[in-house]
């Protein structure tokens, strides 16, 4: 307390000092008074509980069973200890990532009693104190309590307290249900809750056992105006009852040593502050792994103790439960190389089971069906905070072929608006649910790849057995990928990179070896235009990177040698197969990330060679939509969905090669390595160029999209009620076309983009932003200088001129060599459009719109 602000308060004291005392006489008068009769003796907790069921176990909770209220007995020695609370959503709205499987808030809280009342609040684990150094004296010193809930004791005993915890589980304290949408957002964009409504919320399901206490609520919310009404899932917008669960778990008490992470390999972690250390970067961050530890320690393989057990859930399709299994028990022959025989058991679970899969004590595979599946399948765990071992896991999937397609919307828009959305909601979430929050999109990505995939091997008179062939290698590696997940791994976006475009197709080497380097990247379907040399579709087995990275964070080591023998294997980092890079740089939306090889939707490491021949079997297969898909007493909308997928081929493949140029690669060795790499390398001019090429020739070119013309007249949506009520029915190509055109060329002249091309002149690149702008103009004017120019051109011209203008005219962001080649661009394109002869009204029309845009942009009188 600051002195000056003690001393008033004392003032203050002293002048009520005489007032306080009065009352204190008062009240202390009144027991002594032995006329009146004692206060009656308050209520024990045996009549407290006389109307309530009892659920034994970690805590006990007595619910009664009139009124469905909870009190929650505390026994004296579980006051100042730490326990884990952990959240999952049971059923809600998907877009608010409130549906089954969410594994949402973790925390650690401690219980104190204060006076006569108990406190809950929140253990700050953001750092740590060496007991040893005296400095850990002054521990969490600023570090703010947070106390999220107290209450007064209901009644007590010898041993414990029992408190009233309706508030605590019948609000949003411990999760805060609501995500926070920053007002940038407009009202009605997303689907809102509105406000909780305690009357109508109730408990579910309570189950308490000696490591746990789990509380499954169902919170009700009103909204009586809402201007969102959701989708299909949305009942009625103005009621809607979610499902969660609390858990109360102990914290564990064993040998479990944490492993500190390292940037050269990706695990979810756990960060931690060293603030004991006297070392320049004071990181102390944990892995999230396993206890696995070795049955017999002398042995190089051995049984771990207890293995990693996962139960495939009896709601999975009978005829995928075997791929399911196998897919997880593939992981095997990572924990092997890391001396583990059998840790991950998979069972199946039976039929007439009898506990729920809910219940934390079991990891479940759920095969689940919701209205609007946003991922596909998702493969949570969560951890003790504190050490960063992991408790538990469940996994998600979700799988339905012919997931609805919005009329020609499969653009990268949607799905970048919907991350976005989700990367908002993220940043406004309170901190202990924003750093568990890790969620997977594979699902909706490899959904994507596969249903293009099935159309190319359909249109390529392949027999089904080479779909059906192609489905199973698909849920093969979701699995695989999920499941990497629960074990600790975050994402490779690079992993796909490890084999040639010849390679890939090769089954001796990927069948021995894997397709990637590992399974946590989101991979485009891997298909041969020349289905004679077709090889896998998805790898079949975890890549080397999985095996060494499964090695650096499970291998047990003798006492005294961790440290040395884990940066032997982190040396090997900079092999080629061992390369990694995970979504923190991945480059999926324009400017974001900076090393191209570090990106989704892609495969081998000629990206150019590879994209070119999926884009010439995916124009080939435009002529065969009709002809294979449109059948008998059937609507044209399978031809549409299935168009869509295609297209979306084209976008994933020119967005991957786009990313070459002005790329920069990374790599993360350490001095110690010794192999000669430095951090930043350029992306070689030859290739970046070769990059710009592809997009001249499959992207901007006047003749990129003619292979979809004889379709058009047949990509009609099937009237479903009133389902194109206020958007004609009719195909808005050029729409489609423009709006893919437009999302590459805002990678390219993305400020970022520019900027980085500025700078990596620095160190070598030679391919400069007016390089660069330059060949881009060319690619967009140059094929029709001479002639028309066609609806798509006028289209894709018009954006790159008010492009480039907009970069000239931008206070801010771009810097000055990006202005002078965008100012020097648009006087170049003025000087063409001046001498261009017009065959036609409709291109002379278009011209001189440009020079108007031109002119009003230079300022030219
Ligand atoms: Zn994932």
């Amino acid at each position: 307390m600051n002195k000056r602000f003690a001393l008033a308060l004392s003032a203050v004291c002293l002048l009520l000092g005489t007032e306080i005392s009065a009352q204190a006489k008062n009240g202390a008068a009144a027991p002594a008074d032995s006329t009146k009769k004692a206060p009656p003796k308050p209520a024990g907790i045996t009549d407290k509980v006389k109307a309530s069921k009892k659920h034994s176990g970690l805590f006990t909770l007595y619910q009664d069973t009139v009124t469905g209220s909870v009190q929650m007995y505390i026994r004296k020695d579980q006051l100042n200890k730490d326990f884990i609370y952990q959240s999952f959503s049971l059923s809600g709205p998907t877009s608010l990532f409130l549906h089954q499987g969410m594994h949402r808030a973790t925390l650690v809280f401690k219980m104190k009693k204060a006076y006569d009342k108990i406190e809950f609040s929140t253990v700050n684990t953001n750092f740590y104190y060496d007991s040893k150094n005296a400095v850990s004296k002054a521990a969490n010193v600023d570090v703010a309590d947070a106390v999220f809930y107290a209450d007064k004791v209901g009644a007590e005993d010898s041993t414990g307290y029992l408190v009233s915890v309706d508030q605590l589980f019948l609000s949003d304290k411990l999760d805060p249900v609501k995500p926070i949408f920053p007002p940038t957002i407009p009202p009605g964009a997303v689907f809102n809750l509105g406000g909780y409504n305690p009357t109508k919320s109730k408990y579910s399901n309570i189950r308490s056992y000696p490591n746990n206490s789990d509380v499954v609520v169902d919170l009700a919310y009103d909204n009586p105006m809402p201007f969102n009404q959701g989708g299909k899932d949305i009942t009625d917008a103005r009621f809607v009852r979610i499902k969660l669960q609390h858990s109360f778990i102990e914290v564990p008490v064993n040998d479990y040593k944490p492993r500190f992470d390292d940037p050269r390999v990706g695990f979810f972690t756990q960060e931690v502050d060293d603030l004991t250390s006297n070392e320049i970067v004071n990181y102390r961050d944990m892995i999230n792994r396993w206890h696995l530890k070795k049955k017999d320690p002398s042995a190089a393989l051995s049984e771990p103790v207890e293995p990693i057990t996962f139960w495939v859930e009896n709601t999975t399709p009978v005829e995928y439960r075997e791929i399911v299994k196998a897919a997880g028990e593939r992981w095997n022959e990572a924990f092997e190389k890391a001396g583990f025989k059998n840790a991950v058991v998979m069972k199946i679970m039976p039929d007439d089971a009898t506990w729920d899969p809910s219940d934390i004590r079991y990891n479940v595979i759920r095969w689940v069906s919701s209205p609007y599946p946003p991922y596909g399948a998702i493969g949570p765990s969560f951890v003790n905070p504190k050490t960063g071992q992991i408790l538990g896991s469940d996994i998600t999937i979700e799988w339905r072929s012919g997931a609805e397609t919005p009329f020609l919307d499969v653009t990268e828009d949607a799905i970048a608006s919907g991350a976005n959305l989700q990367q908002q909601m993220m940043e406004n979430m309170p901190s202990h649910m924003r750093k568990h929050w890790a969620t997977c999109t594979i699902g909706s990505e490899l959904t994507k790849q596969y249903m293009a995939g099935s159309t190319l091997i359909t249109t390529s008179d392949a027999p089904p057995t080479e779909v059906r062939k192609a489905h199973e290698q698909f849920l093969y590696y979701l699995i695989l990928h999920e499941m990497g997940h629960t074990l600790g791994l975050n994402h490779n976006m690079k992993a796909s990179q490890m084999l040639s475009p010849t390679e890939v197709h090769n089954t001796a080497i990927t069948q021995k070896l894997g397709l990637q380097g590992s399974v946590m990247d989101y991979p485009s379907i891997n298909i041969n235009s020349d289905r004679s040399k077709q090889g896998d579709y998805y790898t079949m087995k975890p890549g080397p990177y999985d095996l060494w990275a499964i090695e650096f964070g499970y291998r047990e080591f003798p006492a005294g040698q961790e440290q040395t023998e884990l940066n032997k294997i982190l040396r090997r980092s900079h092999e080629p197969h061992l390369t990694f890079g995970n979504d923190a740089d991945d480059m999926r939306s324009p400017g974001n990330g900076i090393d191209p090889r570090v990106m989704i939707n892609d495969m081998s490491n000629d990206m150019v060679a590879y994209g070119e021949d999926r884009i010439k079997f995916v124009n080939s297969a435009m002529s065969k939509l009709v002809s294979k898909y449109a059948k008998g007493d059937k609507s044209y909308q399978e031809v549409l969905i299935r168009y869509n997928v295609l297209n979306g081929q084209r976008f994933s493949m020119a967005n991957a090669i786009s990313r070459y140029i002005g790329g920069v690669q990374v790599d993360r060795s350490f001095p110690g390595q010794n192999n000669g790499s430095k951090p930043f390398v350029i992306t070689p001019v030859a290739y970046q160029k070769k990059a710009m090429n592809f997009l001249a020739t499959y992207v901007f070119a006047p003749n990129a999209f003619e292979a979809d013309q004889q379709l058009l007249p047949y990509l009609q949506v099937q009237r479903r009620g009133y389902n194109f009520f206020g958007a004609p029915e009719d195909p808005k190509h050029t729409s489609l076309v423009q709006n893919f055109q437009t999302n590459i060329l805002a990678q390219l002249l993305h400020p970022t983009t520019l900027r980085r091309i500025n700078n990596s002149a620095l160190y070598g690149n030679t391919y400069s932003v007016a390089d660069v702008m330059n060949d881009i103009m060319n690619a967009i004017f140059k094929a029709d200088a001479a002639g028309a120019v066609n609806v798509y051109r006028q289209n894709l011209q018009t954006e790159f001129v008010k492009g480039a203008a907009a970069i000239v005219a931008a206070p801010a962001g771009f810097d000055n060599p990006s202005k002078s080649a965008a100012y020097n661009t648009l006087r170049k394109v003025r000087t063409m459009l001046a001498t261009a002869v017009s065959p036609n009204e409709q291109t002379r029309a278009h011209r001189s719109m440009l020079m108007f845009l031109i002119d009003k942009a230079l300022a030219v009188k």
